[in-house]
């Protein structure tokens, strides 16, 4: 009987986070000031985030420690399981090897305490008291609660109305963690305030409530603000994810042909692949294809344009060089509403300007199709967000079965999807649908790009 779990020990943990960094054979785009519009500087960072974390942005070391405290509470469920998808290659009768890495096991259901609980920890090491943050399917607002818990900081969670209209449960496990969380917009900042007068049936958007978390950490000095993807410390705290995976398919004795994930800001999927994207870089694994999987309702690598923007609504969070469909972009309310934001990961676009990374965009109902039959292989029910990389996985593994290859495909298993019935539902009673590409909407969003001088076009 071959093994379909592979298992590492509480030892075999990995006690460094790899910083992608250190490996690029042409260095990040900085970051601008979204006044200046100049290079943004330590100092004007310092009222967001903690300094160690604003050093791990920029860091050129190629591996940062995992503090002892960070590495105890990430025993709590780590390190997570590498399951062979048995099950799901017979019912696809496809000679392909699937592989999957499941981060559902942690306490809130997803691969987001990596940060969450690093983030928490430094701020509590540096004096802060508070941590405000926006959600949008309440994944992240969910884990901040879990983690800020864990070291008795106090937890604002700005929650995109539709969502919180939509998924109760998200928000009640915020308040079970101690955590308060309100819809956003909220009446609680000016960003809500201005967008509750322009339409006070607004379902919200990430950007939007990322400008009132922003708002709420500047206004007071208790308070800091945490990110839940995006930036890159927050995908360098999730290459725990891609370093365990390398030991365990390893122990499987397979490297992986195609990695496939979903990408919502980018760090679930960048925290698997980097570790092995360095192999592609340093020229060992050339033939290796990492498939980034969007949803076609908010295209943003397939479809966006590739430019300096701004990280929220308001235009208040600092310029990144990203991929983007317009800050002030509201994609529709697909149920994945870990996928709904304009922009994307700055390092997940430069390695795929770099040629190192694709993407894809998959629509909504091919998506639920994918999740529900690797439900009933694998017995996992997973997260909308997830279902997007099983797509493409599935689809790949199809691909296999007509060219009778039998190539390796590793699935970067973002989260369980308990918290999403009505989303599942709605599909099983035949009320889903898909959303097309907004063309135009996009359009519209791509004309407020801000302006920034010739040498960082
Ligand atoms: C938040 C979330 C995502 C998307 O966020 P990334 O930063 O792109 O990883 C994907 N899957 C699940 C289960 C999530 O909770």
């Amino acid at each position: 009987m071959e093994r379909a779990k592979f298992l590492l020990e509480e030892k075999d943990m990995p006690t460094r986070w790899y910083n992608i960094q250190a490996d690029l054979p042409v260095p990040l785009p900085p970051y601008l000031h979204p006044g200046t519009k100049q290079p943004i500087g330590p100092a004007d960072l310092a009222p967001l985030f903690a300094m160690e974390l604003i050093k791990q942005e920029v860091s050129q070391e190629r591996y940062i420690d995992i503090p002892e405290e960070v590495q105890e509470v990430y025993r709590l469920w780590r390190p997570t399981i590498l399951h062979r998808a048995y099950r799901l290659e017979k019912a696809l009768d496809t000679p392909a090897k699937i592989y999957y890495k499941y981060e559902g096991t942690s306490p809130p259901g997803s691969h987001k305490p990596n940060t969450a609980v690093a983030q928490a920890y430094y701020n509590k090491k540096e004096g802060i008291k508070r941590i405000s943050t926006e959600t949008g399917a309440g994944q992240w607002g969910s884990s901040l609660a879990f983690a800020c818990n864990l070291f008795g900081i106090e937890c604002k969670v700005y929650m995109v109305r539709i969502s919180y209209n939509q998924k109760p449960y998200r928000r009640i496990m915020m308040e079970t963690w101690g955590a308060t969380c309100v819809p956003s917009p909220s009446p609680d900042t000016k960003a809500g305030r201005d967008m509750l007068a322009k339409d006070p049936d607004c379902p919200g958007s990430l950007g939007l409530a990322i400008s009132e978390a922003v708002e709420d950490a500047v206004s007071r000095d208790d308070t800091h603000y945490s990110l839940g993807s995006v930036l890159n410390h927050v995908l360098m705290h999730q290459t725990i994810i891609g370093q365990e995976a390398m030991k365990q398919m390893e122990m499987a004795g397979d490297y992986p042909d195609i990695i496939v994930g979903c990408i919502g800001g980018g760090s679930n999927f960048a925290g698997m692949y980097l570790p092995f994207v360095k192999d592609k870089i340093l020229g060992k694994k050339p033939n290796l294809r990492v498939i980034n999987v969007e949803p076609e309702s908010c295209p943003t690598v397939t479809k966006g344009l590739y430019a300096y923007d701004y990280g929220d609504v308001a235009g208040m969070a600092p310029i990144a060089k990203m991929f983007t469909l317009g800050h002030g972009f509201i994609p529709p309310p697909v149920h994945a509403g870990g996928l709904r934001y304009h922009g994307m990961a700055p390092i997940i676009c430069h390695l795929h300007k770099l040629g190192f990374v694709e993407a894809q965009a998959v629509p909504q109902m091919a998506t639920f199709e994918a999740g529900i039959t690797f439900a009933r292989a694998e017995g996992i029910i997973s997260a909308p967000e997830t279902n997007h990389a099983i797509r493409v996985t599935i689809d790949e593994a199809l691909k296999c079965k007509k060219e009778g290859k039998s190539k390796v495909i590793l699935l970067a298993h973002s989260g369980h999807g308990h918290f999403d019935m009505a989303a599942y539902e709605a599909y099983l009673s035949g009320k889903l649908q898909d959303y097309a590409y907004p063309e135009d909407m996009v359009k519209a969003a791509l004309k407020e790009l801000p302006e920034v001088s010739a040498e960082y076009k």
